[in-house]
C-alpha cells in the first residue's frame, strides 16, 4: 500500500506541511503532479509563463527525486480522469495535500474528496501556503478582519515559534516511493511553447529586505523581493520568508501579511470569487468601457509615460512593479472609467505571480470598491507619482524609449478632465450611502 502526495501551489520538497505528513506516515509516498486541463484549456495564449515556470519547478523536483532514487509521476489530463486511473493502478491508502483556496480549487478538492472517499482512501489536507488561514484570525467579536492594520495587528499577537518553524520533510525521505524514473510530459506535448523566460532567483536576499522600506516604491531600482512567483507556487516557504521578514524589516513582513490577508478575504468573503464587488454597492457604478482605450490601455498606448511603461513592462516580462500596478490600476478605473474587472482579467492572463486573492484584492483596492481600499475621490495623478517615484525618468526610458519623439501617442485624456468626470459617476453609484 502507498500514500500519494498531490502537488499544487506547493512545488517544493523541503518545509512543505502536507508532504511531511504524508511522510511522516512511514508508508511509500508516490508524489504527483497533474497538468490540469481544467485549467490549461483556458489560457488562450500557449506561451504561458506560468506553464514554464510550473514546468521548471517539476524539474527540479525530479532531479532531487531521482537521487534518492524516487520519481515524481506527473499526468496531463483532468484530476476527475487521473485519481481513477491512480486507482487502477496503484493500492492506495491515503491522498495527502495541502490547502487551496480558489473557487476552482475548492470545488476540484471537494469532488476529489468524495471520489476518493467513497473508495476508502483518506484524503488529507494542509495548511501551507499561509501563516494564518480561513478563520484563525478573527476580531475580538468573532467576525473576519475586513481591514488591514487591525487583521495585522492580531496576527503578530498571534504569532509564535510553532507557526512559523518548518516541517523537517528530509528527516523522511526514504520514505519516497522507490521506482525507476518517470518522464514528465513536454510543454509541446501538451500544445505549449517553450518562451524561455528568465526567472527572477528562488533566494531572498537579505540586502533587499533590510532596504525595503527606503527602497521599495522606485520601480527603476530592483528594491522590493520579487519573490513573488516563488510564493505563488510555493517554490519557497512562506515560513522560512516570515522568519527572514521578523529579522530584517517590519514593513516587508507587513507585504507578507497583506498576502495573508487577502486569502483571508477570499476564504471569508467568496462573493468576490463570483465578480461581485466587494462592497456591492459599487456594482453600480456605470463604467464607460470604451474598448478602443482599452486596447491602448493593454499595449502601453496611453499617452501617459508611466501608465504606458508599467503596461510595457507586464506584457514584455510579466513582472510589473506594485508602485505601477497601482498606478496603471487607478488609470484603468478612474481616468478611463473602466470596470476594474477588465483589468483584473487582462493582469491574470499576463502576471507570472498571478494569483487571485492578491490580484483581485489590489484591483478593488485601486476602483475603491474593495475591503479597506483607497477612498473613491482618490485618483492617482500619474504625473505626481512619476515626480515622486520615477523622477530622472529611468524606469520610463528603459520602456517608452520612443517618449521624446512625435511617435509617441499624445495622452488619451486630459488628466484633469478625467477627474472631473469620475468622480460624480462614482458619487452617483453611491449616492444615499
Ligand atoms: P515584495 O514587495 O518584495 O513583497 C514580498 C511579497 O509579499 C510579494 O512577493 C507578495 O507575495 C507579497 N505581497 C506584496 N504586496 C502585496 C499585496 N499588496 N497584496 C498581496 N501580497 C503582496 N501580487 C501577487 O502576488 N499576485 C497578483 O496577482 C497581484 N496582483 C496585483 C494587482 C494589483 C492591481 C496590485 C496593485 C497589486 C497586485 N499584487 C499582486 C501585489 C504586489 O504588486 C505584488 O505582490 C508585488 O509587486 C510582487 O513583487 P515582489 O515579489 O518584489 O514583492
Amino acid at each position: 500500500k502507498i500514500s500519494i502526495f498531490w502537488f499544487r501551489r506547493d512545488l517544493r520538497l523541503h518545509d512543505n506541511a502536507g508532504l511531511y505528513h504524508a511522510l511522516k506516515k512511514g508508508m511509500p509516498v508516490l508524489p504527483i503532479f497533474i497538468f490540469d486541463k481544467n485549467i490549461l484549456d483556458k489560457l488562450e495564449d500557449k506561451r504561458d509563463r506560468r506553464v514554464e515556470f510550473i514546468h521548471q519547478a517539476l524539474t527540479e523536483i525530479q532531479v532531487s527525486l531521482q537521487e534518492l532514487g524516487s520519481s515524481l509521476l506527473v499526468k496531463y489530463g483532468t484530476p476527475e480522469e487521473v485519481f481513477p486511473e491512480l486507482l487502477n493502478q496503484y493500492e492506495i491508502e491515503s491522498i495527502f495535500t495541502n490547502h487551496d483556496y480558489e473557487l476552482y480549487a475548492n470545488e476540484r478538492d471537494e469532488n476529489v474528496r468524495e471520489f476518493v472517499t467513497s473508495e476508502n482512501i483518506e484524503f488529507n489536507t494542509y495548511k501551507d501556503q499561509v501563516i494564518f488561514e480561513k478563520k484563525e484570525i478573527l476580531s475580538g467579536t468573532g467576525t473576519p478582519y475586513t481591514v488591514f492594520t487591525p487583521y495585522s495587528r492580531k496576527w503578530k499577537e498571534k504569532l509564535n515559534e510553532f507557526y512559523l518553524k518548518s516541517y523537517p520533510t528530509e528527516k523522511y525521505f526514504k520514505y519516497f516511493f522507490q521506482t525507476q524514473p518517470f518522464e514528465i510530459p513536454t510543454l509541446a506535448s501538451m500544445g505549449f511553447e517553450t518562451i524561455g523566460t528568465n526567472f527572477p532567483l528562488k533566494v531572498v536576499r537579505d540586502s533587499i529586505v533590510k532596504n525595503y522600506a527606503e527602497k521599495r516604491d522606485f520601480p527603476a531600482i530592483v528594491g522590493t523581493s520579487r519573490l513573488s512567483v516563488h510564493l505563488r507556487f510555493g517554490t519557497l516557504s512562506i515560513r522560512e520568508l516570515a522568519r527572514k521578514a521578523i529579522s530584517l524589516s517590519e514593513t516587508w513582513l507587513n507585504e507578507l501579511i497583506w498576502r495573508d490577508f487577502y486569502f483571508n478575504i477570499l476564504y471569508n468573503f467568496p462573493h468576490i470569487s463570483q465578480g461581485q464587488a466587494f462592497r456591492k454597492e459599487y456594482d453600480k457604478i456605470v463604467w464607460r468601457n470604451n474598448e478602443t482605450e482599452f486596447k491602448a490601455w493593454c499595449e502601453g498606448k496611453t499617452g501617459y509615460p508611466i501608465v504606458d511603461a508599467g503596461m510595457r513592462e507586464l506584457n514584455a516580462t510579466g513582472f510589473m512593479h506594485n508602485r505601477v500596478r497601482m498606478i496603471v490600476a487607478s488609470f484603468l478605473t478612474k481616468h478611463l472609467l473602466i470596470d476594474w474587472r477588465w483589468g483584473e482579467a487582462y493582469f491574470a492572463k499576463k502576471l507570472l505571480d498571478f494569483d487571485f486573492a492578491a490580484n483581485n484584492g489590489g484591483w478593488q483596492w485601486a476602483s475603491g470598491s474593495g475591503c479597506d481600499a483607497a477612498p473613491y475621490f482618490r485618483v492617482f495623478n500619474p504625473t505626481l507619482q512619476t515626480q515622486k517615484f520615477d523622477k530622472n525618468l529611468e524606469y520610463i526610458k528603459k520602456w517608452v524609449p520612443e517618449l521624446n519623439s512625435f511617435e509617441y501617442p499624445q495622452p488619451i485624456v486630459n488628466h484633469d478632465v478625467a477627474r472631473k468626470r469620475v468622480l460624480p459617476v462614482y458619487q452617483e453609484a453611491l449616492k444615499g450611502l
